[in-house]
């Protein structure tokens, strides 16, 4: 039996990662984390009688202790909850299912704590890939990608060492806005951003998916997961999402992993490595399709992707004022206080006035994240 731990448990990939530990023999869930949505958390610890569960305000955390009062569960709370849940002794692995930069911290010591860890938090990689890698290397522990993209690129790899790698094509299904131009983007409304054509996310990815920042964090990710240079990362769109990421090798060969879009694909796949284990649903069926199609990226219109590869470039300090910048325009984007448009603008304005930090320790990330927090919160004039 594998005891995982899950932070995020009650998000998009959270929710799948249950539903993968509710359909395969073998898992058992050791600690459930959640922000602060309790009911969802209640009918969580109901069902799979967790030993720990975490909510990050004590408020919070307060409902779910009294409304678990009746069972053998432990309520926790905040980040220091958080990270004893990511160490926990009895679990094996950690699945790091939060949105942000929060997740550093805890898979920092999940790591030190020797747990395998099955990881969705991009922004952890993106941000502090140059800390997280080699400390895994180290302390003999797997980063297994749960991003469909990864766990292509990650099953099409197979143990392949990185030296045998030409390039990694990282497909994209360009979002709900794939062939507009820059003019038709101008009044592109919340509810139009938040339509993806082929996968179901949570609302910020959802955001990021429209306008390429996704897919501009996932070549960032790529990089330190892969240990590929920037210039070996080709994006390639693919509107069928069918092809989920393919490896280029030296000697021209193309390995693909091909599917129907379903989040719970990857995650089994992280979950059971190296093992691949049965599982039910829908499958490829290529007279279906009929075809499968490719573009290049337009990146004159979505900003985005192209302010990570300089975001990317820049190194250190920069990936974390793309992300923190992206994350907070965003969460404007969605209150109806910003407009589309200015989403990569924000982006591009915060990381012209960043001096950057060639090698930045964990604080040095979170104090930047802070700083361009408050740069954003000026510009638009308004509190967090
Ligand atoms: P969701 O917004 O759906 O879920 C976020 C989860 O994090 C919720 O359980 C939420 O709890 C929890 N959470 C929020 N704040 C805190 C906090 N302060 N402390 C503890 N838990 C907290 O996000 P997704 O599942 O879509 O995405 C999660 C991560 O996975 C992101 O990094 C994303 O980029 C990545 N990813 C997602 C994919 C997808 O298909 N959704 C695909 C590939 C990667 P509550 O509900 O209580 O707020």
């Amino acid at each position: 039996m594998k005891k995982i731990a899950i932070l995020g448990s009650t998000g998009s990939i959270g929710t799948q990662t249950l539903e993968v530990v509710r359909q395969s023999a073998g898992l058992q869930v050791a600690a459930l984390a959640a922000g602060t949505g309790v009911d969802k958390m209640e009918r969580q610890v109901r069902e799979f009688r967790p030993a720990v569960a975490c909510m990050w305000t004590e408020e919070a955390a307060g409902e779910l202790r009294a409304r678990t009062s009746d069972l053998d569960v432990r309520v926790t709370a905040g980040m220091d909850g958080l990270l004893e849940i990511a160490t926990l002794p009895e679990s094996q692995v950690l699945v790091t299912a939060i949105v942000g930069m929060l997740g550093i911290r805890p898979t920092i010591a999940a790591i030190r704590a020797g747990k395998d860890i099955a990881l969705a938090n991009k922004e952890t990689l993106v941000t502090a890939g140059h800390i997280i890698m080699p400390l895994a290397k180290e302390c003999g522990v797997a980063i297994l990608p749960v991003d469909s993209e990864h766990s292509a690129i990650f099953q099409s790899l197979n143990g392949e060492p990185a030296g045998r790698i030409e390039k990694l094509l990282l497909t994209a299904s360009g979002g709900p806005f794939r062939g507009y131009k820059r003019e038709q983007l101008a009044d592109i409304q919340v509810e139009d951003a938040l339509k993806h054509p082929n996968w179901a996310m949570g609302r910020k990815i959802t955001v990021d998916s429209s306008t390429m920042v996704n897919k501009g964090l996932e070549v960032m990710e790529a990089r330190w997961l892969f240990g590929t240079s920037l210039d070996r990362i080709q994006v390639v769109v693919h509107p069928q999402s069918i092809i989920h990421s393919a490896v280029q090798y030296v000697d021209g060969a193309v390995m693909a992993q091909l599917g129907v879009p379903d989040m719970k694909l990857p995650i089994q796949y992280a979950l059971f490595y190296p093992d691949r284990r049965p599982m039910p649903g829908k499958r490829v069926d290529f007279f279906e399709l009929g075809q499968l199609t490719f573009e290049r990226p337009d990146t004159d219109t979505f900003e985005g992707l192209k302010l990570a590869y300089r975001a990317a470039e820049a190194g250190g300090s920069m990936p974390t004022v793309y992300n923190a910048a992206n994350e907070k325009a965003v969460a404007l984007f969605l209150d109806r206080k910003i407009r589309y448009l200015q989403i990569p603008e924000l982006i591009g304005e915060a990381m012209e006035r960043h001096s950057v930090i060639a090698d930045p320790t964990v604080e040095d990330i979170l104090a930047t994240e802070q700083q361009t927090y408050e740069y954003i919160a000026g510009r638009i004039d308004c509190k967090w």
